[in-house]
C-alpha cells in the first residue's frame, strides 16, 4: 500500500533522514519506534509531503506521490493525523467530525461512521455540541483521531495519539486503534513514544535511529530483542 525508497530529508543543514526504507502492507498496523529525533515524525511529515523528499520515492497504491501537494494526498485516501491534537478550536465536536467527511459523497455511510465514532468514543457523543477548544487534551486526541476515521481512509498515519495522556486514557486509545484496522479495515502507521504499547498492537515494526532503518520485523520479533528492550522498552 505504502512502499518508501531510500528517502532523504534536510531541514537546512540538517540531514533529518538518511535514506529510509520501508513498506506498509493492506490490512497492517506498521509502528516507527526510535529515540527523540531519531526521525519518525519527519518519516510521516514526508509521507504527506508537508516536508519535502530530497531524494527518494514515496508510492502510495501503488502510485507515484513524491511531490505531490498534501491536499492531493489527502484525497488518494491517506490521512495524517499529526501529534498535538488538532483541532478546530472553535467549532464543535459534532462539526470536527463532520470536516472529517468533508470530501465524501456516501452520505449513509458517513451517517454510519459518525455512530461509529460515537460508540468508540461515547465522550465524544456527550459533548457533541461543545466546543473543541474547550474540552480536555485527551478529549481533543479522541477527537482528531475521530476526525480522522471520519475521512475513511485507506491509510491513517498517526503521530503520537497517547501523548500527554493519562495511562488509563493511553491504553483505551490503543484499543481503539487495533479496532480502527480490524473492523474498519484501516490501515494503519502508527508513531509512538510508547514503543511497549505500540508493538503490542502493531503486525511489524521499524526501529529508526538517527535517521536510518536499524532494524525491521515482525512486533512479536522486535518486542523480544534485547537491544530494543534495552533501548526503548525500560
Ligand atoms: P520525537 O520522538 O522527539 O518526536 P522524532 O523521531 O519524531 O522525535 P523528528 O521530529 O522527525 O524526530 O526530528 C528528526 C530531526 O530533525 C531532529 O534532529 C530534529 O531536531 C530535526 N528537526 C525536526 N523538525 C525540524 C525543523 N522544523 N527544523 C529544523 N530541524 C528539525
Amino acid at each position: 500500500m505504502l512502499k518508501i525508497e531510500n528517502l532523504h530529508v534536510y531541514y537546512g543543514n540538517i540531514h533529518a533522514l538518511k535514506g529510509i526504507d520501508m513498506v506498509v502492507n493492506e490490512g497492517e498496523i506498521v509502528t516507527l519506534i526510535g529515540a527523540n529525533g531519531a526521525g519518525k515524525t519527519t518519516t510521516l511529515r514526508a509521507v504527506s509531503n508537508i516536508v519535502e523528499a530530497r531524494e527518494g520515492k514515496i508510492e502510495f497504491l501503488g502510485e507515484d506521490i513524491t511531490g505531490v501537494k498534501a491536499t492531493d494526498i489527502v484525497k488518494k485516501g491517506l490521512i495524517h493525523v499529526p501529534e498535538g491534537r488538532r483541532v478546530f478550536a472553535q467549532m464543535t465536536v459534532m462539526e470536527n467530525l463532520e470536516l472529517g467527511a468533508y470530501l465524501r459523497k456516501d452520505k449513509d455511510v458517513i451517517k454510519r461512521d459518525l455512530e461509529m465514532v460515537f460508540n468508540m468514543f461515547p465522550r465524544l457523543y456527550e459533548r457533541k455540541n461543545q466546543l473543541s477548544g474547550t474540552m480536555s487534551g485527551g478529549e481533543q486526541q479522541m477527537l482528531a483521531i475521530g476526525r480522522g476515521i471520519m475521512s475513511k481512509p485507506k491509510l491513517l498515519i498517526l503521530d503520537e495519539p497517547s501523548m500527554g495522556l493519562a495511562p488509563l486514557l493511553v491504553k483505551e486509545i490503543f484499543e481503539i486503534v487495533k479496532k480502527v484496522n480490524s473492523e474498519s479495515k484501516i490501515t494503519v502507521l502508527l508513531v509512538e513514544q510508547n514503543a511497549n504499547m505500540a508493538l503490542k498492537i502493531a503486525d511489524r515494526a521499524y526501529v529508526i535511529e538517527t535517521g536510518k532503518v536499524v532494524m525491521n520485523g515482525l512486533a512479536k520479533d522486535v518486542i523480544s530483542d534485547n537491544s530494543v528492550r534495552e533501548a526503548y522498552l525500560g
